[in-house]
């Protein structure tokens, strides 16, 4: 029996002509299995950064709305060639926008979140025997306007889409084999991953690692889709992201990620009272900083040191604030230290092994690396460096967990 199966393309894989041409053979020898299919594809190559720096150059303050408008269209223009190229090999496709489909949000434009999706249009084209190709990152607000996803939001699209109808099967198509053990352009040993959990995928994308939209994995997680990431160029299986990764194959680490653009700010010499860290990360939170790692040191004579990490995107703005915090509170003054990294090791078998962050810590120590900040969650570690012993310290702990030999 043939399967219902949604096949999410990314830019790179539908970038030109050749490219369209080799997705919609694929497309079609899935059709010739007699496998239902829906298609969601992204934008051709960096068409969406060109919309974008289109924009700016007409009006760098382009209203949400309007940006909108603008940058829903190159995922139009991938749908619609995608669908002629499989009407060329005698192939039924419909190209179908967001709001065609009834791709439903809310009003917020640029960072829409998707309320629901109408599935009766997509089955009634299957039924027709169309393979529906749906343009991805976008959707209808309830206001009847159009809204967009988020960057790389055809991952949300496709996980969403997926989750709607009911899939048997769920593959994201890009230009890597799948989530390797760690960024192959710094550590070319490194390993693809056969299998890793929603969990293990979400915090290595927090913690640097870069594939899939993370709040694509948020929903594959949330209703269990398990996704199949894998190159566009190859036949080869990539990885699975899935709820469960049997006993057998849990690994104590399953992978490692490093973070380079983040500072590091100390508040210094604060009184060490009930109420002050509370003061400083309301203030940073209501002006949208997320803070990273956040360490409070031992205080001396009721003083105190706190430190925390900020992405750089924000650093002026966090900067700014606590310097104002610092002053209000009478602390002595703030630090900022940009020449700082973080690496982290991720694997949901430290639950259950004893001494990993020892290992970690004790592999670190043997390589002279320095480590300046420690932060844990059940399946993570990560330590903040200096930036200089960034890759290093990555290198190091990729081959104590043995990642090059999985
Ligand atoms: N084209 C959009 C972007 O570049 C959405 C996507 O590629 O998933 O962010
Ligand atoms: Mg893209």
């Amino acid at each position: 029996m043939g399967k219902l199966i949604v096949q999410k393309f990314g830019g790179s894989s539908v970038a030109n002509v050749e490219r369209l041409n080799r997705v919609a053979e694929r497309i079609n020898s899935y059709v010739k299995k007699r496998h239902k299919v829906v298609v969601v594809v992204s934008a051709m190559g960096d068409t969406t950064d060109e919309l974008i720096e289109l924009a700016s150059q007409i009006n760098p303050r382009a209203s949400e709305r309007e940006m909108d408008m603008l940058t829903s269209t190159g995922e139009i223009i991938s749908s619609s060639l995608l669908a002629m190229a499989l009407h060329k090999r005698g192939r039924k496709a419909i190209s179908l926008t967001g709001p065609q489909v009834g791709i439903i949000t809310d009003t917020s434009h640029a960072q829409a979140k998707i309320l629901t999706i109408r599935t009766e249009r997509i089955k009634d084209e299957l039924k027709k025997g169309n393979v529906v190709i749906i343009a991805g990152f976008q959707g209808v607000s309830t206001d009847h306007e159009i809204t967009t996803l988020g960057r790389g939001g055809s991952d949300l699209s496709a996980v969403a889409v997926a989750c709607a109808v009911g899939a048997d099967m769920c593959e994201i198509f890009t230009d890597v084999e799948g989530i390797f053990t760690a960024d192959p352009r710094i550590i070319p040993q490194a390993c693809k991953i056969k299998k890793i959990t929603f969990d293990e995928m979400l915090e290595l994308a927090a913690r640097g690692a870069q594939v899939m939209q993370t709040r694509a994995v948020e929903v594959a997680k949330k209703f269990n889709i398990p996704l199949h990431v894998r190159s566009s160029f190859t036949k080869k299986e990539g990885t699975v992201i899935m709820e469960k990764v049997s006993y057998i194959e849990e690994a104590v680490v399953r992978g490692v990620a490093l973070i380079e653009n983040e500072a590091k700010i100390t508040v210094c010499n604060l009184p060490d009272t009930p109420g002050v860290a509370a003061k400083i990360f309301t203030e940073l939170a209501k002006r949208s900083v997320n803070v990273d790692m956040i360490v409070q040191n031992v205080s001396h004579k009721k003083m105190t040191d706190i430190s925390f990490t900020v992405p750089k995107s924000v650093l002026a703005k966090a900067l700014k604030t606590s310097r104002d915090l610092a002053k209000k509170v009478k602390a002595k003054g703030v630090l900022v230290d940009e020449a700082v990294a973080k690496v982290s090791i991720v694997g949901i078998g430290m639950k259950s092994h004893p001494g990993v962050a020892a290992r970690c810590f004790a592999a670190l120590a043997r390589n002279k690396i320095n480590i300046e900040m420690i932060s844990t969650s059940e399946i993570s570690i990560s330590c903040v460096t200096r930036k200089m012993q960034g890759k290093k310290a990555l290198k190091v702990l990729h081959k104590e967990f043995n990642l090059d030999k999985i």
